[in-house]
């Protein structure tokens, strides 16, 4: 069976993409945003996927890929477009390539006119389609800078998309109306700009006459793209939380297991968010936590030091996973909530205090 997630990175209107083949668990991640490499690894890792490859459609000038960071992360290859002049990738793909993650493949369309390296992936059954940034939902990619090329560009639409099955679902790389899928049949009658009798002459007209602003990041994520994200400098990328072994879950949240907090428990302070009668109550308390139950604790965070680590417990994590939003919004830096709660540092059999059985 085929895992599909939409991802979306609300900076760029970028969309990222994942597709897995379920009982493998091999996965593919189309286009991933650099800012959002943490959550996507969140994402893979709660779902259980081996990332093999990231895939790019093309040299980005909105926004920085996370290939390289996932492949510093995962182990994940690398693979761009040959055409796209990037340096560092392990493989770089060209007409008929086959990517394979599990059983499923996705196969290589060159689609140049935004770049002149841009790549569309289709999928074996031709049910799906990524289309990068040549078609866009009603739209199309611009092709006033780097090598944009609008005649380019309407010939990859008309030969390597609108061939695809009526049916065949398309995936842009962007959308900045908050739309998400679309399909060949759907934009072969109603793009505005390449759909129904337009010709080649009109579309070129109509590109030339789009006025867009020139991209803010052009010169930033361009080069950095060209590098397949690889940082200049390096050294500010120590800042993941190295208090503690922690996890970053895809629903946002710092997250600590009752080993790690075991581990740790004599330099950390421990808040506990449940009300009074739980904390005295048959689960008992984890030995030197600070009781401030959740609904008191925007109006006494202040009574928790902010020079030391803390770790938010309750009942089954869900409470005080709101704790640490609201620490956070304190400006409390260091802070993690307890996995599971006290139901499983006792399942764990890690020490309590009060407490029965
Ligand atoms: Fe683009």
């Amino acid at each position: 069976m085929l895992l599909f997630r939409q991802l979306f990175d609300p900076q760029s209107s970028t969309y990222t993409y994942l597709l897995a083949d379920e009982p493998q668990g091999k996965a593919v991640l189309i286009d991933p945003v650099f800012e959002q490499v943490r959550r996507d690894a969140a994402l893979i890792e709660e779902l259980g996927l081996d990332l093999v490859a990231t895939l790019e459609t093309h040299v980005h000038a909105d926004h920085v890929t996370g290939a390289w960071l996932l492949k510093r992360r995962t182990g994940s290859k690398i693979m761009v477009a040959a055409a796209s002049g990037a340096q560092g990738a392990d493989r770089y793909l060209g007409q008929d390539d086959v990517i394979s993650f599990g059983r499923r493949r996705l196969l290589v369309r060159p689609t140049p006119g935004h770049t002149s390296g841009c790549l569309t992936y289709v999928l074996d059954d031709r049910s799906m389609a990524f289309t990068g940034d040549c078609l866009m939902i009603r739209g199309s990619g611009r092709t006033d800078f780097q090598e944009g090329d609008a005649a380019a560009l309407y010939r990859s639409v008309h030969e390597q998309i609108f061939s695809l099955p009526d049916d065949c679902l398309l995936y842009p790389a962007h959308d900045y109306r908050g739309l998400t899928v679309t399909s060949v049949a759907e934009e072969r009658r109603f793009n505005p700009r390449l759909g129904g009798e337009i010709a080649v002459g009109d579309f070129a007209g109509y590109m030339k006459n789009l006025r867009l602003a020139h991209p803010k990041l052009l010169d930033v994520a361009v080069p950095a793209n060209q590098r397949c994200g690889q940082p200049e400098n390096e050294a500010g990328l120590g800042a993941e939380p190295n208090w503690a072994h922690l996890r970053y879950s895809f629903a946002g949240v710092w997250e600590i297991d009752p080993h790690g907090l075991e581990e740790h428990v004599g330099d950390i302070q421990i808040l506990d968010v449940r009300e009074p009668d739980e904390f005295t109550g048959p689960l008992g308390h984890i030995n030197g936590a600070v009781l401030i139950p959740l609904g008191d604790l925007g109006e006494r965070a202040g009574e928790l030091a902010k020079d030391k680590p803390i770790v938010a417990v309750c009942r089954a994590g869900s409470r005080s996973a709101q704790a640490t939003a609201i620490l956070q919004q304190a400006g409390f830096t260091e802070i993690a909530n307890l996995t599971g709660g006290m139901l499983r540092w006792r399942a764990e059999g890690h020490p309590v205090e009060g407490g029965s059985g």
